[in-house]
């Protein structure tokens, strides 16, 4: 693990999370089973069975020779996620989960489950080497980044979860997972590889992958420009989330460390790219912190930066973390923070936070075991 208190882009080196069928795109994963000895069409068999029917028990695939089975399963299938526990709350609309990936790190997921839309939240790094000093998960530093595959079997594991009836009973129609959000443990623009490839492998339509919407994905970011930029040019329908915070330098700079690389007007002008390439409008990330970024000047300076362009603002009721000084804004200055925000015609809606009782929201997940 990388010392706390200081920025950490490079991942340290570590060893790599076996191979797995969901790190491969379909061209691959047929070079893949070939070099076993089997015919091509059996990586389509096994997507099918991964990406359609989330088979966790190799056993099931029995459309496969039971030699095949075991040999492809154990090349293509290897396990990546160990449950630790599984935390719900919110009458069991809200799940947390804690997984131990093949090396002893750990990570969390949450998935939310609403009446009109099932939301998993994923990690796409043990660790954060951000080291924003309100959020719990900078505060232990990076420990590495997670695979593709690491990072789709979060979502893998939500649906198989969803359709053997574990989560508190919804409307049918919100049996399935319908939204991802990169909003678990990590800088997912740090981890920019990856994350791109689980991006494909969430929205590759069945059997190649799990056929969500693009627009039903939100890449959040403390604003690395240029992967920012990197992002605009695949012109990927994502939602891109920025974590601003706060809508000057000064302050900036000592609530999301990386503004020291990249400054406010640098990561809005690259948001405002993002938009024009993709239509897609930006999500302002915002916690709200009690006398530290909740003045009523610094809504009116955020109103007249984002004022104009294609852009919601997302308020965020800070979430206590453990040691943490601050605490969430008085809701008279929330009230009022909204109301400027709005009377610069900027949308703008103040999230409703799931799974605080169990360290499970925006800022919490630190993977204690
Ligand atoms: N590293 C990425 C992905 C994490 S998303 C990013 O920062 O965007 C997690 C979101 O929760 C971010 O917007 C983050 O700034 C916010 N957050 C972190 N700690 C929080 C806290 N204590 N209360 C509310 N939001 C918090």
């Amino acid at each position: 693990m990388t010392v706390p208190g200081k920025l950490t882009f490079a991942a340290p080196r570590r060893a790599k999370p076996p191979r797995h069928l969901a790190d491969l795109a379909p061209a691959e994963r047929k070079a893949a089973v070939v070099d076993l000895g089997e015919k091509p069409f059996r990586a389509t068999q096994l997507s099918t069975h991964y990406f359609s029917h989330l088979v966790d028990d190799p056993a099931a695939m029995t459309d496969l020779p039971s030699a095949t089975r075991d040999l492809l399963a154990r090349e293509l299938l290897p396990p990546l996620l160990t449950p630790v526990r599984h935390l719900t709350c919110d009458g069991g609309a809200t799940r947390k989960s804690v997984w131990r990936l093949f090396d002893g790190a750990t990570v969390e997921s949450v998935l939310m489950r609403y009446p009109d839309r099932v939301t998993m939240c994923v990690s796409s790094q043990a660790g954060c080497g951000m080291n924003c000093p309100f959020c719990a998960t900078g505060q232990a530093g990076l420990t590495r980044n997670m695979s593709a595959a690491e990072i789709v079997e979060q979502v893998v594991a939500g649906a198989r979860s969803l359709r053997r009836g574990e989560l508190a009973d919804g409307p049918q129609r919100s049996d399935r997972i319908s939204n991802v959000v990169f909003m678990g443990m990590g800088e997912p623009l740090a981890n920019y590889r990856a994350v791109v490839t689980a991006v494909r492998r969430l929205t590759d339509p069945a059997p190649d992958g799990l056929g969500l919407s693009q627009r039903n994905i939100t890449v959040s970011t403390v604003g690395l420009v240029p992967a920012v930029e990197r992002l605009t040019d695949e012109n990927l329908k994502v939602t891109l989330a920025v974590s601003l915070h706060a809508p000057d330098d000064e302050l900036r700079d000592t609530l999301v460390p990386v503004n020291t690389r990249w400054k406010v007007a640098e990561v809005l002008d690259a948001a405002w790219r993002f938009a024009d390439r993709t239509s897609r409008r930006v999500s302002i990330e915002y916690a709200m912190i009690k006398d530290i970024n909740d003045q009523a000047w610094r809504a009116d300076l955020l109103g007249q930066l984002l004022k104009g362009h294609l852009v919601h603002v997302n308020l965020i009721p800070l979430n206590p973390t453990p040691g943490s000084k601050w605490t969430a804004s008085r809701p008279a200055d929330e009230r009022e923070f909204v109301r400027r925000r709005e009377s610069h015609g900027v949308p703008v809606t103040v999230r409703d936070t799931r799974g605080r009782e169990i360290d499970g929201a925006c800022g919490q997940l630190a993977a204690t075991s």
